[in-house]
């Protein structure tokens, strides 16, 4: 039988909750199979609801046992449950109490969404929907309620026992069972509720706030792994640190429980409390970790910490807000990370995410606005535009209004919906108020989706000593939304003088002027779809460095001339707009030689080349930020700017092309560096150090990519001698593109040594996924029958499949439709299983309109056949449905 099809929620049609939940008493008796849950609810009407109404309480595979109204078990005839559904027909008018007691079965729960097992332990996920999944109730995260657990098991099995909130009673019982009581005092919706139960160990920090609380902290991870997870204790000891200086915000409860577990949809969760995590954002070593997985851990601990006050204190009305909480904190987190380590690298690789994640999907037929106003699947709409997109919203609003006006609109937001649901709406009020500036064009950005295009005419009048520039923007349609209106675009500008030298913007008098406080900050707002700007007292001809730390969400046409991006990549004064420079000399590198491979003129590459020799040499400066110049544009980054007819085997043989000739141009200068930053004595896991871990590889991979014969023995003795697992993996990285026995020995020397790692050995999954060869489709089939692989835990299939969808290009576009094959066969399999995983690897195919048209067939068929198939869930038809749109 064929599921109905989801039902479409529209932002339109919110209503209040007829009912709400003061407070919420759960007891929970855990049990591998049969997990009782007993629930007593005190409910009231909601004034600002529907009079009348019947209480409509949400379900998802319950099992009812028991149910009674102010303690009298209730009639049959009085209520209707199904296992989705709870109606009590006719509830009374003044505040009652309902006890619900449901059964749910953890061990079957494969989805991880509910109560489930991961490995021994027994946890929850309830983000979106998954409170559901344990009890009947007002899942809608406008409702919020006090709650209180009381969590029982069998002490051998489950000796820690974890909720929300304090911790407030525990005690032994009968039977080897024992039990614990935690109590929330903070009001919060369902979704952030969560209980963990198991035989963990734990590392644990005392941590003062500014005003003197003390709070208990601690990590809870495997037995055995507890000095893995000593950075991640690290980094949330600064997180909150941090939020208390940049944004004044405390800690409230009395301790802070973090759970690392191995089976985890997501990243992590920000339960109050009680954060839960992918092990993969907590445990870390020198031997085990990379420097991006420090990173990484970095900035997952501090975006659900700072999640207290930006998504639990403060929560969203509605799903259709959740760029309120995940946009604002994901610009929260990165701000962090920024002060952390080095700013300009940190912009740089998030700009990177965001134009490989978010710029195709906003390109392409799942594109949606920040804030979506409908969606049929809200699992689906965790995506890189409400996260990433809904950030850089956040910065521009910052760039607008300015530093002091954007932390009073903060402290206004914080202080007037502390303890509610908000919107998207509530919280730009803040920041009108705080600036006195009307942001109802500003607030488009969450509307209209897509991404505007800003084209620039520069002219220079010598006898005048003007400079003009005429900007223009537009932006494409995009689903449903055909007609779009003029963005504000804050455009961070500097001009640079034939020396190199900054020039001081000085505008011209009259409406053509910039205005004296757009010279003074650098910064001009383009909201009309034309501009014109005309600068004075120039003495010669600048270049134009625009969107200076990449100020706003947009692409940039058309593209400079070489000699312009040469004297940006030289002299520039802004660090990303320098690296900016070097990927548009790369990207124009790699047309010119499709170009040439079409019978066209080849590239002239000298100039170049001679640049980043320059860089390589120069020595002094951030190495990070060299490196960073040095990472040629992915075969995904030449796609995008492709835009249309992409064949990724035009594109990888350009970019390789590009790759050896400038790994031999640069060989001694790539060879001194790969020497000069050979690991020092100790490892720091900091951003310098990361910075000449970084550049060494990148030398090392370069050196290779121009002469295998020299680079393949130099990446196999870094191989064998690393001793941190940056080297090695980035050795390991090297050598798989060269085929042969030292690729293999080396892949089976990584293997046996890393075995018991689960971690590790997705490295080892993910790296053989993207071999750019004919025969990595086969690998990859045999992969998934190795025995460790196991489409049950998501991280391992996302190393397996989704680096193989996602990292893989010329494999899974291959023209004879393997790829895309491969690609069905698990999201089919993983469907019944895993919906919310199988979707996202599905949506790998999102960009399918603008490759080719034998492999846009190709892609399109996969795409009917599989919503044609019989069972489909909601996540993954949404998918489909929407890609075929
Ligand atoms: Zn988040």
């Amino acid at each position: 039988m064929r599921n109905p099809p989801p039902q479409a929620v529209r932002l339109a049609d919110y209503r209040p909750p007829a009912f709400l939940i003061d407070a919420v008493d759960l007891d929970i008796s855990l049990d591998r199979s049969k997990t009782r849950v007993a629930a007593r609810l005190a409910i009231r009407r909601n004034p600002a609801g529907q009079a009348g109404a019947p209480l409509a309480l949400d379900g998802d595979g319950l099992v009812l046992r028991r149910v009674a109204l102010d303690g009298a078990p209730l009639a049959p005839e009085a209520y209707e449950a199904t296992p989705d559904s709870f109606l009590l027909r006719a509830p009374p008018e003044g505040p009652f109490t309902l006890e619900i007691e449901t059964d749910v079965d953890p061990s079957a729960n494969t989805q991880l969404s509910g109560l489930y097992r991961s490995g021994s332990a027994y946890c929850t996920q309830c983000e979106a929907e998954g409170f559901r999944r344990i009890t009947y109730f007002l899942d809608r995260p406008d409702v919020l309620s006090v709650y209180t657990t009381r969590i029982e098991a069998d002490k051998s099995e489950a000796p820690v026992l974890l909720g929300n909130g304090n911790p407030v009673g525990a005690g032994d019982l009968d039977g080897g069972r024992h039990f614990a009581i935690w109590r929330d005092p903070f009001p919060k919706p369902c979704y952030l509720f969560a209980l963990v139960g198991g035989d963990l160990g734990h590392i644990s920090e005392s941590y003062r706030t500014s005003s003197g609380r003390d709070v208990e902290l601690a990590i809870y991870v495997e037995r055995g792994k507890e000095p893995f997870a000593s950075y991640a204790m690290d980094s949330l000891v600064r997180s909150m640190r941090w939020d208390e200086q940049a944004f004044g915000r405390e800690y409230d409860l009395d301790v802070f429980n973090i759970v690392a577990v191995s089976d985890f949809n997501m990243g992590a969760m920000e339960n109050k409390g009680l954060n839960i995590f992918n092990d993969k954002y907590v445990l870390a070593s020198p031997e085990t970790a990379t420097d991006s997985d420090y990173a990484g851990i970095e900035s997952v601990i501090a975006h659900e910490y700072f999640h207290n006050w930006t998504g639990n204190r403060i929560t969203c009305r509605d799903w259709f807000q959740l760029c309120l909480k995940e946009g604002l904190t994901v610009y929260r987190d990165q701000e962090f990370s920024a002060d952390q380590r080095s700013r300009a690298v940190k912009r740089i690789s998030d700009v990177r995410g965001l134009r490989a994640q978010q710029f195709p999907e906003d390109a392409g037929p799942l594109a949606h606005p920040v804030r979506p106003s409908l969606y049929h699947e809200i699992n689906n709409f965790y995506t890189a535009t409400v996260y990433e997109k809904g950030a850089e919203i956040v910065r521009m609003l910052k760039t607008l209004i300015g530093e002091a006006d954007f932390r009073r609109g903060m402290d206004l937001y914080f202080a007037r919906f502390d303890g509610t649901a908000a919107t998207v709406e509530d919280f730009l009020a803040c920041f009108a108020e705080a600036s006195g500036r009307d942001l109802a064009q500003f607030s488009l950005w969450y509307e209209q989706a897509g991404t505007p295009q800003i084209s620039v005419q520069s002219d220079y009048d010598a006898a005048a000593k003007t400079f003009t520039l005429a900007l223009e923007q537009s932006t494409p349609p995009t689903p449903g939304q055909s007609d779009k209106k003029p963005f504000v675009i804050p455009l961070a500008l500097g001009l640079i003088g034939e020396n190199g030298d900054e020039l001081t913007l000085s505008a011209a008098p009259g409406e053509t002027g910039a205005s004296g406080e757009e010279c003074a900050r650098g910064v001009v707002e383009l909201s009309t779809p034309k501009r014109k700007i005309v600068f004075e007292n120039v003495p010669s001809r600048p270049v134009a460095s625009l969107l200076r730390g990449f100020s706003a969400p947009v692409r940039l046409a058309p593209p400079q001339s070489a000699e312009d991006l040469e004297r940006l990549l030289a002299h520039d004064s802004d660090s990303f707009n320098r690296w900016q420079a070097a990927q548009s000399l790369a990207l124009r590198s790699v047309f010119a030689r499709i170009e040439a491979a079409r019978g066209g003129e080849g590239a002239d590459d000298k100039a170049f080349f001679d640049a980043l020799k320059r860089l390589v040499e120069a020595g002094e400066g951030d190495p990070s930020l060299v490196a960073q110049a040095l990472s040629l544009p992915s075969e995904i980054d030449i796609a995008r700017e492709m835009g249309k007819d992409v064949d990724p085997d035009v594109i990888y043989s350009a970019r390789s092309g590009l790759r050896r000739d400038l790994g031999r141009f640069l060989a001694p200068a790539l060879a001194e560096a790969h020497a000069r930053f050979a690991p020092q004595e100790g490892f720091s896991p900091d951003a310098a150090s990361a910075g000449r871990r970084a550049m060494r590889n990148v030398a090392l991979d370069l050196l290779a990519a121009g002469d295998p014969a020299s680079g393949g023995p130099l990446a196999e003795r870094q191989f064998a001698e690393a001793t941190n697992m940056t080297d090695r993996i980035c050795a390991l990285a090297t050598l798989s593109h060269l085929p042969g026995a030292a690729r293999e020995d080396a892949f089976a020397a990584f293997y046996e040594r890393y075995r018991k790692d689960h971690l590790v050995v997705d490295k080892w999954f993910a790296l053989q996924s993207t071999i750019p060869e004919v025969e990595t489709t086969a690998r990859v089939a045999r992969l998934m029958a190795h025995e460790d692989f196991s489409l049950a835990n998501p991280n391992r299939v996302r190393a397996v499949v989704g680096s193989f969808a996602n990292g893989n290009p010329t494999r899974f576009h291959a023209l004879d439709g393997s790829g895309y094959a491969l690609l069905e066969r698990v999201v089919l399999e993983l469907d019944p299983k895993n919906p919310q995983l199988a979707a996202r690897l599905l949506s790998a195919l999102r960009s399918w309109r603008s490759l080719e048209e034998r492999r846009r067939k190709i892609a399109e068929t996969t795409l009917r056949r599989i919503l044609a198939t019989p069972d489909l869930s909601a996540d993954v038809s949404d998918i489909a449905t929407r890609a075929l749109g």
